[in-house]
C-alpha cells in the first residue's frame, strides 16, 4: 500500500498504473477518517469490484459549520493506514487542507432539492462542502466506481443527483450501515459518546426498528404521521435524546408523502443529540 499527500503524486501514480495496465478499473472510496468497519466495508467491496482501490482520508473543512466539530473531530493515521491495509487499499490519499484548498475556494458545486431537507436544513452548507470536496476528488482519482455507505443515505443522494446532472463518468455505489451488535450505526463520532449516551444512543436503531414493525403490522394502512409519531415515542424513552429530526420521506427524491403505496421506496431518518454529539441513522423500506 502506497500513501500520498500531494495531488501530483497521486496523479502520476495512477498514470503510471494506467500506462502498466490500459484496462485499469479505479475504486475511491472517500472519507474522513477515523476509520472503522463502516469505512472497511466499503473499501472491502471496492476491493471486490475494482483493479486498483484508492481510500482518500480528509476532513473536509468546508463540510462543516463555524460552532461544529471540525477542530475535535477524531483523528488517528496510524490506525487508519492499518485498517486501510487490512482491507486491500492500494493507495492512500492523505492531503492537508492547504493540498486540498491553496486558496479560499471561489467555485462551489450546489445540488438543489435533495440537499435542503434533513441535514441540509441543520447544517447549512454542509452538502455544498460535501459536493464540492467530492467532485474535487473525483477529478484528482477519476474512479470508474465511488462507495459511500447508506448511513448518509442524504448524501449518497445528493452525489447520485450531482453524477447525474453533470454527467460525471463514474458508478456511484451504495452500500450498507454497518452496525454494532447492539444495533448503533457505526460512526467516527461515537467515540464522543460517555457511557450513559452510547446506552441511551440505541434509541435511534429502536425507533427505525418500531417504524418498520409499525408498516409490518399495518401494511399500507400505516400514514407519514403515524410512523413519525412513532419513532418520536420511541426516541422519546431516552432521556438524555434530544431530537434534531425525525422524518418520514420518499427516498431518494426526499420528498413528503401522505400515505404509503405500493413500489415506493421510503426512508425513516433520524438525527438525535446526545451533549454535544449529534448521531444520525437511517433506514430505507420498499414498500410492498
Ligand atoms: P465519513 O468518514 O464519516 O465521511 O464516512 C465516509 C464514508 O463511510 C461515507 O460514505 C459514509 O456513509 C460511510 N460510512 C460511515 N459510517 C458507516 C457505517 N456505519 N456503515 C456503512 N458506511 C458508513
Amino acid at each position: 500500500m502506497e500513501t500520498v499527500n500531494q495531488i501530483h503524486q497521486l496523479r502520476q501514480l495512477l498514470k503510471d498504473k494506467k500506462a502498466e495496465n490500459p484496462g485499469l478499473t479505479v475504486g475511491f472510496v472517500p472519507t474522513m477518517g477515523f476509520l472503522h468497519r463502516g469505512h472497511a466495508s466499503l473499501m472491502e467491496a471496492a476491493r471486490r469490484e475494482c483493479d486498483l482501490v484508492v481510500l482518500s482520508i480528509f476532513v473536509n473543512p468546508l463540510q462543516f459549520g463555524p460552532n461544529e466539530d471540525f477542530e475535535r473531530y477524531p483523528r488517528d493515521e496510524q490506525r487508519d493506514l492499518e485498517i486501510a491495509g487490512k482491507a486491500g487499499v492500494d493507495l492512500v490519499f492523505f492531503p492537508q487542507v492547504e493540498e486540498m484548498y491553496p486558496s479560499p475556494t471561489k467555485t462551489i458545486v450546489s445540488v438543489s432539492g435533495v440537499s435542503e431537507g434533513l441535514c441540509g436544513a441543520s447544517r447549512p452548507g454542509h452538502f455544498d462542502g460535501v459536493s464540492t470536496v467530492v467532485t474535487k476528488l473525483f477529478n484528482i482519482v477519476q474512479p470508474d466506481r465511488a462507495y459511500f455507505g447508506l448511513k448518509d443515505a442524504q448524501q449518497v443522494a445528493v452525489i447520485e443527483q450531482m453524477v447525474h446532472d453533470l454527467n460525471m463518468p463514474v458508478t456511484i455505489v451504495p452500500c450498507p450501515i454497518v452496525r454494532e451488535a447492539d444495533g448503533l450505526a457505526l460512526s467516527s463520532r461515537n467515540v464522543y459518546l460517555n457511557e450513559e449516551e452510547r446506552r441511551q444512543a440505541l434509541v435511534l436503531s429502536a425507533a427505525l426498528n418500531a417504524a418498520e414493525r409499525f408498516i409490518e403490522e399495518r401494511g399500507r394502512e400505516a400514514t407519514a404521521a403515524e410512523l413519525t409519531r412513532v419513532i418520536r415515542q420511541e426516541i422519546g424513552k431516552s432521556a438524555l435524546a434530544d431530537i434534531d429530526y425525525a422524518e418520514v420521506l420518499t427516498y431518494p427524491a426526499l420528498e413528503p408523502f401522505a400515505t404509503l403505496e405500493a413500489g415506493q421506496r421510503i426512508i425513516t431518518a433520524l438525527a438525535v443529540r446526545f451533549g454535544r454529539t449529534r448521531l444520525i441513522d437511517n433506514r430505507i423500506l420498499n414498500i410492498r
